[in-house]
């Protein structure tokens, strides 16, 4: 609650009443006349009772009962006072009296209300411990300076308990102020100030029984003692925290420098005692002293010996910690073989004893990411287990293998001879791998690719590792589940792998690409139909790069989204060039890779190329490979756009294996090109069945990679539309293309006037075939 006191800062109500309290407490040591000074006395004592109660009131904490035992305890004091007063006003008072009572009850009511607001200090033995030291040291005090001394005087039983009583109860209070300063506990306000009323009151009680024992008590400024420690109950209670709990830390009373120093003066009481009775002319039992001195010193050997222990638990579970954390560092937890880096500490070791007697082995799964994908993740860890435990069975002794991280494991073979033994253990592994693995009733079929290096003089374990990973994406490139063995020629395809990656972000700015074209003829009459665009990359410092080498490292990179927009603007703009050298419209075939069509700006790519060049959509064609339309349901969206507009779809390198023309049914295809490999190897059966397959669905159909012409004779007889191949012109840059149409309609032109029927339909091409042909005409590749 606060006042507020004029336009300044609000002033709290237990601040101006502990400012007001204590000052009147000083102006009280000045009142000369007994009776008023003892009436002010309690007054005082009874006002504080009072502000409790208001500061209860005003805060209303949750549990007051403490507080009111408090305000009852001072109260009890009070009402002492006045027994006292009352039955010594004749100077006739006994000991004990009713007033000794009332003055016990007070001190009993205070310490039990003390001790519930104190309850929650904590800290734990230790801080009990460091209490009992002190009270026993305070006790020693007490007994040697006040009891004893005052026991001489009493005369009865009753008497000697009630004598006894009072340093009893100071006894506690300072038990109670101990254990809460020797906790590490959070107090607040209200509670600290509990402690320095408490502190005010047990320093007056001492110095009165002192004064006692001497017969010297003078009152004065003794009193302040008691009247300050009630202005700061009051203000305790009207403090804004009263009745907040004392917020007990985790952590243990700690032994601080300082607070051993004060043990060990405790400690020093006994024999303190013991040299001023020999000096001094204090009379001191060597029994009690003796015996206090040694509990205080059992106390301290008991309080030491915690803390050696806790030292010695926390040391251990320290090096637990460690162990756990070095064996983590260097395990993987899934199937607790060694890590990356345990393994490359193995490896490293093994290098560098026996250089060319250590071989690793990196061993990466085939397509896990379907068995993760197909049968959730619990299932690929299983099966990771069960491939870690074959691995582990394969091993000789000596041998180690580690897991590198996701499906990616290694073998460190020793002694191992030869190119060789290292194959054969490979070939094992591949065995070991494989073979149908049973995994939550699902079966799964692992394979692995792996690659293979041997220590070579001046080979680390880094290395080594690197360079059986580059042969093992080696492995993969050339099929999967086989083994291939690092050569240094790996290390400078990566390296070069590398350096187009690199360069392929900035190929455009610097103008490094550019196009050339093959002729599409048709297969009847030798009239060129369209060419296809094929990327060229021009690099300053490495030459001709083939697309082959660097579209699918643009593909991973992204970069093939603003190269296949270049393209695309590039191969529209020639095209619509092209119409004027011809009678009959030539189209232009390009290449859209997966990448570019999923990428989202595909549609409106190929709209502003069209727009740009003024070029019919009907005369753009774009060759997808079966993989773009993995999802036809996403792709078909696109595709009937661009349909809807009259661009041509084609799909490229169909009839490789994976084909299925159900694939195809659904989406706006009319072109199919038929796979150079089946042309190549001469696989008529397959390529027929793609013609017959094509030509039910009504689809123009291409054969490409035409070199002989013995294959072009083949690929009519089967059926096919249109021809492209070598044989009939290989691809050439932009320059060249008008000469090629020119050219090709001179030929065609004069060798179609005499055509009849069917006989004379062939011979248009075997025309184009006579040298000098369609076949050296530009810069080629
Ligand atoms: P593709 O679409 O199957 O292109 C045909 C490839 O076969 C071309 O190789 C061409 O030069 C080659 N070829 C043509 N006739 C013959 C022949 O008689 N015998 C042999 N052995 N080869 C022949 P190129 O130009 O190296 O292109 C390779 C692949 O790169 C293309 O295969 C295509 O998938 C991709 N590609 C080329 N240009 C682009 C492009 O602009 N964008 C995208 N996304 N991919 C492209
Ligand atoms: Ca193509
Ligand atoms: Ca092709």
């Amino acid at each position: 609650m606060s006042v507020t006191a004029g336009p300044g800062p609000r002033v709290s109500l237990w601040a101006v009443w502990l400012v007001s309290w204590s000052a009147l407490a000083v102006a009280y040591l000045w009142v000369q006349d007994v009776d008023l000074s003892s009436a002010l006395y309690d007054g005082f004592a009874l006002s504080s009772a009072a502000a409790i109660l208001l500061g209860l009131y005003r805060h209303r904490p949750a549990k007051p009962a403490p507080w009111l035992l408090l305000a009852a305890g001072i109260a009890l004091l009070a009402a002492g006072d006045v027994v006292y007063t009352w039955l010594d006003r004749d100077g006739t008072i006994g000991f004990p009296s009713w007033a000794d009572a009332s003055y016990l009850a007070g001190y009993a009511a205070i310490a039990v209300g003390i001790f519930l607001i104190f309850r929650r200090s904590g800290g734990g033995r230790g801080a009990l411990l460091d209490t009992a030291v002190f009270v026993v040291g305070g006790g020693l005090v007490l007994w040697s300076l006040v009891i004893a001394p005052s026991l001489d005087a009493v005369a009865s039983v009753e008497m000697m308990g009630v004598a006894l009583a009072y340093p009893a109860m100071d006894l506690v209070l300072l038990a109670l102020v101990l254990r809460l300063l020797m906790s590490s506990a959070e107090r607040p306000p209200s509670v600290n100030i509990i402690a320095a009323a408490l502190g005010f009151f047990l320093a007056s009680d001492v110095v009165y029984a002192l004064q006692s024992v001497a017969g010297s008590y003078t009152g004065g400024i003794l009193d302040l003692g008691w009247l300050l420690g009630y202005a700061l109950w009051g203000a305790a209670a009207l403090h804004p925290s009263v009745g907040n709990p004392i917020r007990q830390s985790a952590v243990p009373a700690v032994l601080t420098r300082r607070r051993l120093a004060l043990l060990a003066a405790t400690a020093a009481i006994g024999p303190a005692l013991i040299a001023a009775h020999e000096t001094l002319v204090i009379r001191v039992d060597p029994m009690p002293v003796a015996v206090l001195s040694g509990v205080m010193f059992v106390l301290i050997v008991v309080r030491l010996a915690g803390i050696v222990h806790g030292q010695q638990l926390l040391l251990e579970e320290r090096s637990r910690l460690q162990n756990t954390l070095r064996r983590q560092a260097v395990e993987d937890p899934l199937t607790e073989l060694p890590n990356r880096r345990g393994f490359l500490e193995a490896v490293s070791t093994a290098v560098a004893l026996d250089p060319l007697g250590t071989a690793v082995l990196f061993i990466d799964l085939d397509d896990f990411k379907s068995v993760n994908d197909a049968h959730g993740h619990a299932t690929g860890d299983a099966v990771l287990r069960v491939i870690s435990r074959r691995l582990r069975r394969s091993l000789r002794e000596g041998d180690e293998v580690g897991r590198l991280g996701g499906d990616e494991f290694a073998v460190l073979l020793r002694d191992c001879p030869s190119e060789l033994a290292a194959t054969g253990f490979a070939r094992r592994t591949l065995a070991a791998i494989g073979g149908p693995t049973v995994v939550f009733g699902q079966t799964v079929q692992p394979t692995a690719s792996i690659g293979i290096a041997l220590g070579t003089e001046g080979a680390t374990g880094t290395s080594l590792v690197r360079d059986a990973d580059l042969a093992m994406y080696r492995a993969k490139a050339l099929g999967k589940s086989r083994s291939e063995l690092f050569s240094q020629g790996l290390y400078e395809d990566a390296l070069r792998a590398l350096a187009i990656r690199r360069d392929l972000a900035r190929v455009l700015e610097e103008d490094q690409l550019r196009l050339f074209f093959q002729p599409i003829l048709a297969l009847e009459t030798g009239e060129i139909q369209g060419f296809e665009a094929l990327l060229r990359w021009f690099h300053p410092t490495l030459g001709l790069i083939a697309p082959m080498e660097f579209i699918s490292l643009a593909e991973s990179s992204g970069a093939i989204v603003p190269i296949g927009r270049w393209v695309l603007r590039e191969a529209c703009a020639h095209a619509a060039a092209w119409q004027a050298l011809s009678r009959s419209p030539i189209g232009v075939s390009v290449n859209l890779s997966p990448v570019q069509l999923a990428a989202p700006g595909i549609v409106a790519d190929v709209r502003t190329a069209l727009d740009a060049a003024g070029l019919d959509p009907r005369l753009l064609t774009l060759e997808l490979t079966e993989v773009a339309i993995d999802d036809p349901e996403f792709a078909s969206e696109r595709l009937n756009t661009l349909r809807g507009w009259g661009v041509r779809i084609s799909i490229d390198d169909f009839g490789t294996g994976f084909s299925s023309l159900s694939r195809v049914g659904g989406l706006p295809v009319q072109e199919l090109k038929i796979d150079r490999s089946l042309i190549e190897r001469g696989d008529e059966k397959m390529a027929a069945a793609v013609v017959q397959l094509g030509q039910a669905l009504g689809l123009r159909l291409i054969a490409e990679g035409i070199e002989t012409p013995a294959q072009l004779e083949r690929m009519r007889e089967i059926g096919c539309d249109a021809v492209q191949g070598f044989l009939l012109g290989k691809p050439v840059e932009e320059a060249s293309v008008a000469g090629l149409i020119r050219e090709n309609h001179e030929r065609t032109v004069s060798a179609a006037a005499p055509v009849t029927r069917r006989a004379p339909r062939r011979r248009p091409l075997s025309v184009a075939l006579q040298p000098p042909g369609l076949r050296t005409v530009g810069r080629s590749d």
